[in-house]
């Protein structure tokens, strides 16, 4: 059973965090809402890094919700095939950017509230989009942010989805800094696997799991 933060651990874990990695982006690469969703939508269950290397032709065939509204399925499947899961997500894909179009007059609504309306788009992925690019005051919950605030003590809740509701009740400000926070701090320090508990991690003194990884 995970031991719980104390009111004044979280508070210094928040301050920690946000030293830490105040002004930090995602790191997918967009120029645009259309292309932030598209590549949220491309990320789960795969890394930044390989959607980052899918994007450009995906975005150079379809530039906007128009265009890919219209596409043929085949074509968006064979652009994104080294992406997970990429048969379900082409379908997505095609989906949302016509729920743009026939439902918000081909403008993706920057809504958290509208965004999960559009075929394909969950609260989570609405979530990283509004965090991303409106800095809003919310949490998402992915793999890094689960593993990541389970070992600090700041949820002891079984799904992403009541771990978003708990880190947001615990934490109340600066979520759009401390989701990110978490979630490259997940993927370069508090690794699954190895964890740099003894010669990066900054939050040591609050880690309720470090014994686990302390070398045998
Ligand atoms: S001590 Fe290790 S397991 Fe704990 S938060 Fe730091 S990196 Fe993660």
């Amino acid at each position: 059973m995970v031991k719980k933060a104390t009111k004044k651990e979280i508070e210094a874990i928040r301050e920690k965090f946000v030293e830490q990695y105040s002004g930090a982006v995602t790191e997918l690469n967009y120029t645009n809402l259309y292309e932030l969703l598209v590549s949220v939508m491309l990320s789960a269950q795969c890394t930044d890094k390989r959607v980052n290397i899918i994007t450009p032709a995906l975005f150079q065939a379809y530039p906007d919700p128009q265009s890919l509204a219209n596409a043929d399925l085949e074509e968006v499947k064979s652009l994104i095939k080294t992406c997970s899961f990429f048969n379900n997500k082409a379908k997505n894909l095609i989906k949302m950017a016509q729920s743009v179009c026939d439902d918000f007059a081909g403008e993706i609504p920057l809504d958290p509230k509208e965004l999960v309306k559009l075929a394909g788009v969950g609260e989570k992925t609405a979530n990283v989009v509004m965090i991303e690019y409106t800095g809003a005051n919310l949490m998402a919950v992915d793999t890094h942010v689960f593993r990541v605030s389970h070992r600090l003590g700041l949820s002891d809740a079984p799904t992403a989805t009541k771990t978003a509701e708990q880190l947001t009740k615990r934490l109340k400000t600066d979520l759009h800094t401390l989701h990110q926070a978490m979630v490259l701090f997940g993927r370069y320090i508090c690794t699954a696997k190895n964890p740099k508990c003894e010669t990066e991690c900054f939050l040591q003194e609050f880690c309720k799991s470090k014994e686990s990884f302390k070398a045998k």
